[in-house]
């Protein structure tokens, strides 16, 4: 089939991979005149891996990515209140990758040219509409152009036209009041150099987490953090951009932030460039596809980022999306598609609203007061197991038992 992808972003270039490994005709159309490598760190959890391991992506990830070992969980005092294993060696099928979202994106980028031709993706063409019949997807473009194709798939992030024309009407994002300021800095590695942490609690949060291989040769550590204030104001979603600047005022939430290893207050300080965005998602929808024409990625499940789970969340959708097209070709595909992935995803939203795993952080939060409290005394690890194992039951995160 002729498939439209509408973004090239990590969703929409993992559909492509995975649709022309199935011997589909794939086009990619791109808002933006020249893609660069935006954002910064994300995860890549150990399902979402495997689907790029199968696309013969293990050996290029592992050149620049941090294989995981585990997320710790930590009060704001350095207490280790949960390590949770995301590890080969902890018995996951692949590992988790922290990673510069940048460098994940033209990794699928340049794959992508290799395998489908340069031509593959068009940039500079920003969807604007479809119309459908029987026969097929007429895509229009905000520059006056074109393309059919036999189906359409809306991969354009948060702010989807796809999306905004199969449901119009939908209303502002959802906020619930939490600023998230994003930086990198290069230094000194912190522990094992492999591990990802999350401190605080639902109004103050700190997560942190090495994203590149290549520094890590040399003894350093490219250190990716974000810091979450929770404001309880309303944000205008024009503040939604990836690459707004951020104030530093924050700053001064972290300064009684202690770690045993690593300083925070000296990591926020020493960062060069900030930006930062606001903690939104929007309601699960009640369906995804009409006709020839479905959706993929943040366009479909925007969530929050608890739990780390919105790029894996739209390399699983592409898997699910050319497995389901190989199964049933044509618009049942798309409908078989979304049954498999839709209640997943909406679950997963949901949760996230919930805290997902970071939920254990409060649980420590109510009980820990200082740094002189024993979490051994306060809360049992069959309590916190409970919060992990639920949340990678809902994420589809599954471990073989070690
Ligand atoms: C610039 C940028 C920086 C980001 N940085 C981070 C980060 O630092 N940390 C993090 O956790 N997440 C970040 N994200 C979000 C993260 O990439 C996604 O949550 C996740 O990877 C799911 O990806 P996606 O492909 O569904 O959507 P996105 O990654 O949002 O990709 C969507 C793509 O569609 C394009 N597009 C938009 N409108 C149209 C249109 N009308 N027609 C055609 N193309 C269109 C966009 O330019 C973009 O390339 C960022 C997203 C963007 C766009």
């Amino acid at each position: 089939m002729k498939i439209a992808i509408a973004g090239a972003g990590i969703g929409g270039l993992a559909a492509a991979l995975c649709l022309h490994e199935k011997g589909h005709e794939v086009r990619i159309f791109e808002a933006v005149e020249s893609l660069q490598p935006l954002g910064v760190g994300i995860n890549v959890m150990p399902h979402a891996s495997g689907v790029l391991h199968g696309l013969g992506l293990g050996a290029p990830l592992d050149e620049m990515a941090i294989r995981t070992r585990a997320i710790e969980y930590r009060t704001r005092f350095g207490h280790l209140i949960q390590s949770d294993p995301r590890s080969v060696e902890a018995g996951f099928d692949y590992p988790q990758y922290s990673i510069h979202r940048g460098e994940l994106q033209f990794l699928l980028l340049d794959t992508v040219c290799a395998r489908l031709g340069r031509d593959a993706v068009v940039s500079g063409k920003a969807l604007a509409g479809f119309t459908q019949d029987g026969g097929g997807v007429h895509v229009r473009f905000a520059d006056g152009t074109a393309y059919d194709a036999d189906l359409l798939i809306g991969a354009e992030g948060f702010r989807s036209k796809v999306r905004q024309q199969l449901h119009p009407g939908e209303g502002p994002a959802h906020y619930e009041g939490t600023m998230m300021w994003r930086g990198t800095s290069l230094q000194a590695p912190f522990g094992d150099g492999r591990t990802m942490f999350i401190a605080g609690d639902h109004d103050v949060k700190f997560v942190c987490y090495p994203i590149s291989s290549r520094p890590a040769r040399d003894g350093n550590a490219l250190i990716n953090w974000v810091a979450e204030v929770r404001h309880d104001r309303p944000r205008a979603a024009d503040e939604a951009d990836w690459t707004r600047e951020g104030d530093r005022d924050f700053i001064s939430e972290f300064l009684g932030f202690r770690m045993p290893d690593i300083d925070i207050p000296a990591l926020l300080k020493s960062t060069r460039k900030i930006t930062q965005y606001p903690m939104i998602d929007r309601d699960p929808l009640p369906w995804w596809t009409q006709g020839r024409v479905t959706l993929l990625g943040d366009a479909a499940h925007p969530m929050y980022p608890m739990g780390a789970n919105g790029a894996s969340q739209a390399i699983i959708d592409a898997r699910a999306l050319a497995d389901s097209l190989t199964a049933q070709p044509g618009p049942e595909g798309l409908l078989a598609y979304e049954a498999v992935r839709r209640p997943v995803t909406t679950n997963v939203v949901l949760n996230n609203r919930k805290s997902g795993p970071e939920r254990v952080l409060d649980i420590a939060a109510a009980r820990i007061k200082g740094p002189a409290d024993r979490i051994e005394d306060l809360i049992s690890p069959a309590e916190l197991e409970e919060v992990a194992a639920s949340y990678r039951q809902v994420a589809g995160l599954l471990k073989k038992a070690v």
